[in-house]
């Protein structure tokens, strides 16, 4: 009976534990970057990429619908393949700190480690995809979004990191006035003392955002991420309308010829000269930049810490 007692007490104990502190209280140095899939309440789906989908959830572990939001990119499929770049897309992130580029909150881990999620900030207005047809932004707000990707991607070059994905559908709009790089899906590793990355796999790749050399040779360098750039101003200035989306753009100009790959004509069409359109109510200045990014000789085109400073001058 004496023991009978002693285990009722305990189960009391027990009990008491866990119906008035919480578990993230119970040790004093939790890991903030820690966070536990049952306090994480679904909301709704953000946006959905190649290979990633990002639900908006409230992380509420005091459960009274005060938590925080939070935004969640987990893996469309699980397979070692993908999982491996996934990691690393994780790493990338969470070594990253700049106002222009998406805050890394931390991971939620489940079975054991086989699925990982990325938290990290939620950024209310969306993309730029999202945010730029429903406004009427004026030429000096475009602008100032052009340079905030340029700081963003100033920095990540200082990293030697390429993006190898830019584009206005990973930019997000945190308030009228701030835009965050966000996707760091494709983002490698530049060692230093070398000048690009040779990819091998393909198939779902951004072909109308790449450099030329990228279509023809795979190699990707911070000059391949300053067309990409080229690329998203041009998108920038077309406010996302979707007509006159990059891809609408080419396939237009690439009408005449058929049969072929599109990435073959894409190519040909390129090494013609051949550019997208200069935007409505593009400036001068402008037009010129963009079609510095789009040189064919990379050694030709800007850098980041340049077009801040040209970005800088003409919204004086
Ligand atoms: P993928 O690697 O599959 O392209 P992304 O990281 O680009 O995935 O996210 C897909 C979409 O989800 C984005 O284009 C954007 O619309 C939305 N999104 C991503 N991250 C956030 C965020 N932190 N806050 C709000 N929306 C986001
Ligand atoms: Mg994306």
């Amino acid at each position: 009976r004496k023991v009978l007692r002693e285990l009722i007490e305990l189960m009391r104990k027990d009990l008491f534990i866990h119906s008035v502190t919480p578990p993230s209280e119970i040790s004093p140095n939790t890991d903030p970057t820690v966070f536990h899939k049952r306090y994480l309440k679904m909301l709704r789906v953000l946006g959905e990429g190649h290979f990633g989908k990002v639900t908006l959830y409230l992380y509420d572990p005091n459960n009274d619908g005060k938590g925080e939001k939070v935004a969640v990119k987990s893996l469309k499929q699980e397979n070692d393949k993908v999982s491996d770049g996934w990691m690393k897309e994780i790493e990338i992130l969470k070594s990253l700190y700049h106002s222009n580029i998406v805050k890394y909150k931390g991971c939620c881990t489940e079975l054991a480690g086989q699925v990982v999620q990325l938290i990290m900030e939620y950024l209310p207005l969306g993309s730029l995809k999202d945010y730029l047809p429903k406004r009427n932004l004026g030429m000096a707000h475009c602008l100032m979004f052009a340079q905030q990707i340029c700081q963003g991607m100033n920095y990540l070059h200082s990293k030697r990191y390429v993006h190898r994905d830019l584009a206005a559908r990973n930019v997000l709009v945190e308030n009228d006035s701030l835009v965050k790089i966000g996707d760091f899906g494709l983002t490698k590793y530049i060692p230093e003392g070398e000048i690009y990355y040779r990819v091998r796999e393909d198939g779902d790749s951004p072909v109308f955002w790449y450099a030329i050399e990228c279509l023809k040779e795979s190699k990707f360098s911070f000059s391949s991420d300053i067309w990409s750039f080229g690329v998203t101003l041009y998108e920038i200035l077309t406010r996302c309308d979707r007509r006159q989306s990059p891809p609408d753009k080419f396939f237009e100009m690439m009408k005449e010829a058929q049969g072929q790959m599109t990435v073959v004509i894409l190519i040909k069409l390129l090494d013609q000269g051949l550019r997208l359109p200069c935007p409505k109510d593009c400036p001068h200045e402008v037009k010129i930049l963009m079609e510095q990014c789009w040189s064919a000789d990379p050694s030709k085109r800007p850098d980041f810490e340049f077009l801040i400073k040209k970005f800088q001058a003409l919204r004086q």
